[in-house]
């Protein structure tokens, strides 16, 4: 068991890098997300009050307690409260990179921009018809788009989000038996709304994240098997 200096405040992430290297999954997760965030392909930002106000106003936020991550499309983002300490910084952060590294999340962006724009270009098209001349057939076929791209929203969200929990625990439980006294911090943290020692069910994703469950059938499965899970080979 190691000792870390888990209450540390400060600014950087260095100290959140040098705890995550004491778990194999957050040694093999940063040796893939470190090089992006060098070639500046991943910026790394404060999550205020202001940040939070303009990405709520878009469609590419996905929110978290304490942290977020945006993808434009191009760009990848990750937002992170300030002032954490190292103990809960790390696991936090672990989570958002995961999505930053979620190749499924970041392929399907250019599907889902298009699904919502055909949407609009309907229903925009429609706006404009005379209100006499719309049929049952327009309303549906509006409807039908909707369905669809929401469906393909609620899918990658609950597919990101189910990896990104799934790791976060495994990390955790691996902190717990390297660091001396993580087990002991991790169950403070539970008293201050963070229990990142509980395995999150499919359900609770579900309810937090809004998501509608008829949409999500046939796809729980593969979220099951994710390659940063897959162990280490020997
Ligand atoms: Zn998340």
């Amino acid at each position: 068991m190691r000792k870390f200096a888990l209450h540390e405040i400060g600014s950087g992430f260095e100290r959140a890098y040098r705890l995550l290297v004491c778990s194999p999954l957050g040694r093999r997760t940063l040796d893939q997300f470190l090089p992006l965030l060098s070639h500046a392909q991943v910026e790394i930002r404060v999550l205020d009050e202001r940040t939070q106000a303009e990405l709520a106003t878009g469609n590419l936020l996905q929110g978290d307690p304490a942290g977020a991550f945006c993808f434009d499309g191009v760009k990848r983002t990750i937002f992170i409260e300030p002032g954490l300490e190292t103990g809960l910084l790390a696991p936090l952060l672990f989570h958002e990179m995961i999505h930053c590294l979620d190749e499924d999340y970041l392929k399907s962006f250019s599907k889902n921009e298009a699904n919502w724009g055909s949407l609009r270009a309907r229903a925009k098209a429609l706006i404009i018809q005379d209100p006499a001349k719309l049929t049952q057939a327009h309303l549906s076929e509006v409807a039908a788009l909707k369905r669809e791209a929401e469906a393909l929203d609620h899918q990658r969200l609950f597919m990101t989000e189910r990896k990104a929990h799934k790791a976060t625990y495994w990390v955790v439980q691996e902190l717990v038996d390297a660091i001396e006294g993580y087990r002991f911090y991790v169950s403070r943290q539970k008293k201050i709304g963070f229990d990142l020692n509980q395995w999150v069910s499919e359900a609770e994703i579900i309810r937090k994240y809004g998501l509608n469950p008829n949409v999500l059938e046939g796809i729980r499965t593969s979220a099951q098997s994710h390659p940063f899970l897959v162990p280490e080979a020997a």
